[in-house]
């Protein structure tokens, strides 16, 4: 079988430091491993647009924002296909075939959707393009015959939704689709990496990112700001490293070179955080360290950015020519589909 990579981002903000240890590195390392026959890595305006309906200049300026960061990050044009999902029709016709398989009470169990749906405070005036949007992934998923979905653990339940409704569909109508497989980060720590105000995930929908295009000041500024133990008021207090995202975004981000360039009384994060733990360290110390860390992974990726926004034709020709490459492969399976559904009526048209 194919191997087959493919992910996708909503273009509801610029991307930020949970994309980059959830998914966005898995996906650079998958590239330059070479060992492939097919990367898609694509905008989901449309997905994002089930939920910012009213808002479609949001989601239109977001879609370039997001393709520079891709770029920014090291994603290579020469070997990955880069969509924008609205300009495939072929994944609405999918969706559509697609909601036949699925319930209403499965969509509603969902515990990411679920959990959405009580940020997003919809009450019971949920518009069904949110509450479906699994289907429609599914769609995106499937068409590419993607094998290897590298995703952060908050999309665990919509690659299980799409293994159902792959299931259900080759047992209707013969095997025709390709079941996914999430790929998510060894690190625990990197599969929902917490927002700077200590909620469980950063999320560019609840305003508490770093994001990769932050400048020098704005991330010093951000880091300094950061949630960290309320109860470690003196520096001799003991303090909790475990529900502080300043330890949290170190364990995803610190290397042992981090700690000779800028924190050499300390071997390892281990060391810091006994001491943090045991009292005597102030936070003042460990925001510095992280803000050091987090410009030395910041400052490559910004550079590229830069780079990309001077020269902003070749990431539209990049996002074009991808499209079109990606829009002929769902076509591909979409004809399959409608073969399997006898719905391709051959003996007419
Ligand atoms: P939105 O708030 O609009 O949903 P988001 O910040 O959740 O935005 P998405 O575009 O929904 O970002 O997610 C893109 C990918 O990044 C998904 O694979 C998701 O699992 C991963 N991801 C997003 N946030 C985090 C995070 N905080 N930690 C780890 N992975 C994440
Ligand atoms: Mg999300």
């Amino acid at each position: 079988m194919k191997k087959i990579i493919l992910t996708g981002d909503r273009p509801t903000g610029p991307l930020h430091l949970g994309h980059y240890v959830g998914s966005l590195k898995n996906r650079v390392a998958l590239q330059n491993a070479d060992d492939y026959d097919e990367m898609y890595v694509f905008i989901a305006d449309t997905q994002a647009l089930t939920d910012n309906f009213k808002n479609p200049k949001k989601v239109h300026d977001n879609v370039i924002e997001v393709m520079l960061d891709y770029l920014s990050v090291g994603l290579d044009p020469e070997k990955v296909t880069f969509f924008i999902q609205s300009k495939i029709p072929e994944l609405c016709e999918l969706t559509m075939y697609y909601m036949n398989l699925v319930t209403l009470s499965r969509l509603e169990r969902n515990p990411t959707v679920k959990q959405e749906l009580k940020e997003k405070d919809f009450k019971t005036s949920i518009p069904v393009g949110f509450l479906t949007y699994p289907v429609s992934q599914t769609a995106d998923i499937t068409a590419f015959e993607a094998t290897i979905v590298p995703v952060g653990e908050d999309q665990l339940p919509m690659l299980e939704q799409a293994r159902e409704i792959v299931r259900s569909f080759n047992n209707i109508y013969g095997k025709t689709l390709v079941e996914p497989e999430a790929l998510i980060p060894d690190s625990a720590v990197c599969r929902r990496l917490p927002g700077t105000d200590g909620k469980a995930k950063m999320s560019k929908s609840l305003g508490n990112c770093i994001y990769l295009k932050d400048d020098s000041k704005t991330v010093m500024k951000k880091v300094m700001s950061m949630y960290t133990d309320p109860k470690h008021l003196k520096i001799t207090d003991p303090g909790n490293t475990k529900d502080n995202p300043v330890f949290i975004y170190l364990e995803a981000l610190a290397t042992e070179e981090h700690f000779q360039k800028y924190l050499p009384n300390y071997k390892n994060l281990t060391e810091l955080k006994n001491h943090y733990e045991r009292g005597g360290l102030g936070d003042v110390v460990i925001k510095m360290f992280l803000y050091n860390v987090i410009e030395d992974v910041l400052n490559p990726i910004r550079q590229r950015r830069h780079y990309y926004e001077d020269n902003l034709e070749l990431v539209y020709k990049y996002l074009y020519e991808g499209t079109k490459k990606a829009e002929s492969k769902a076509a591909e399976t979409l004809a399959k589909v409608k073969k399997a559904m006898l719905i391709d009526y051959k003996n007419i048209f």
